[in-house]
């Protein structure tokens, strides 16, 4: 089954391309004429920055959303020409490379305004720019009452293209939040208002969480990352049928052995054995994101059969109780995605480590190779 994987660590993580593009086609159905903007900050969710990207531009996504410069940098690096938007603040120093790069920046104060104007025009240059209205996020973005004279003032410089306008949902991964709405509301008044001084304005606020449970939130451009990854932002599916998980986590047995009745496993001696155990060796441990919360919480799959992780997960291995069965060095582990009819759930996996899924993905790191399956 892995002949064809061999890398420099026997575990690894697998991307079904072929799902991935199959998530972008549903989420292109249902926001009907809306550009698509992917975010594929923080490594593509964990997925792989590049790769993702490359895929996503063949695909015909409009826009890729990063969090910083050097993403978008990396992102050029690849040879990608399409818009790429930095959903950051800006750094003061990081503006000529931002520029330099082609990157669309946010605008997220008339401060920051100033600076890049006063880099323009040094240079001649011009530079495209959303402006941030911050309607409820309290993270960044100009307070409604002042969105306008900013965009007045981005409209009347000449360095500057104005191309977005947009704003982000604090609670829209819960259905039917009251708080949600009235953001809503709060950014469409400002949107009315943009659309008369540049009616091309891309006005752009909708996540997974917005595309999936307030589908009437203004979008020229719709910008879901969860989603497009196959995952729902609350766990509520909301007739997205055919989203799916791209992501496995996958690794071999390294090591067999049968531990006799009453012995502690790993640090601390945490799980004790209830009889004579067959307990396996895994090479995947919190050095690759794989986290300790789950330490006598989570379940692998082997043989198509799911068996419980015994004892502390160490930083790059852990330890299985396959009881009374069959399991040897070399058979496949997979710790995320589907065995035979068996299937772990990254969903699962966060709540061990009580946290959402955005963490554990953003938390599988380079250590893990990533393969990529059309
Ligand atoms: C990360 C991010 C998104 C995507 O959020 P999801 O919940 O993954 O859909 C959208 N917009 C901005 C500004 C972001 O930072």
């Amino acid at each position: 089954m892995k002949s064809d994987l061999v890398f420099g660590h026997p575990a690894w993580i697998e991307i079904d391309l072929k799902q991935f593009k199959k998530n972008l086609d549903i989420v292109k159905k249902h926001s009907g004429k809306a550009k698509l903007c992917l975010p594929v900050k923080a490594n593509a969710y964990g997925h792989g920055l590049v790769a993702i990207a490359q895929t996503a531009v063949a695909w015909g996504v409009d826009y890729l959303g990063v969090s910083c410069l050097q993403e978008g940098a990396l992102l050029r690096q690849a040879g990608i020409t399409i818009p790429i938007i930095v959903f950051g603040a800006i750094h003061q120093e990081q503006i000529p490379e931002l520029l330099a790069n082609d990157l669309e920046l946010t605008i997220a104060s008339g401060y920051k305004a100033e600076l890049v104007a006063n880099y323009c025009k040094q240079v001649n240059k011009q530079c495209k720019v959303h402006l941030e209205i911050d309607t409820g996020m309290c993270r960044t973005g100009v307070r409604p009452e002042t969105g306008m004279s900013v965009l007045d003032y981005l409209n009347e410089e000449p360095c500057f293209e104005v191309v977005g306008i947009y704003s982000h949902f604090a609670t829209a991964d819960n259905p039917k939040d009251a708080f949600a709405l009235e953001q809503m509301r709060a950014f469409q008044h400002i949107i009315e208002h943009a659309k008369k001084s540049n009616p091309s304005i891309i006005a752009h606020m909708a996540n997974s969480g917005a595309l999936c449970y307030y589908q009437n939130s203004p979008m020229d451009m719709v910008r879901p990352g969860l989603l497009a990854y196959g995952y729902f932002p609350s766990g509520v599916e909301s007739g997205y049928e055919g989203i799916a998980p791209i992501l496995s986590l996958k690794s071999t047995i390294a090591y067999s052995k049968i531990v006799p009745k009453n012995r502690g496993i790993s640090y601390g001696l945490t799980y004790t054995t209830p009889a004579d155990s067959r307990i396996v060796t895994v090479p995947v441990g919190y050095g690759d994101g794989y986290r300790r919360a789950l330490s006598n919480k989570a379940k692998v799959l082997i043989r198509g059969k799911a068996y419980p992780i015994v004892g502390n997960i160490c930083m790059d291995q852990f330890m299985v109780n396959a009881g009374n069965d069959e399991a040897f060095v070399g058979d496949e582990v997979v710790l995320v995605g589907q065995q035979g009819n068996e299937k772990i759930f990254l969903e699962d996996v966060a709540k061990f480590c009580d946290t959402i899924i955005y963490e554990i993905l953003c938390g599988f790191n380079s250590r893990l190779p990533r393969v990529y399956k059309e």
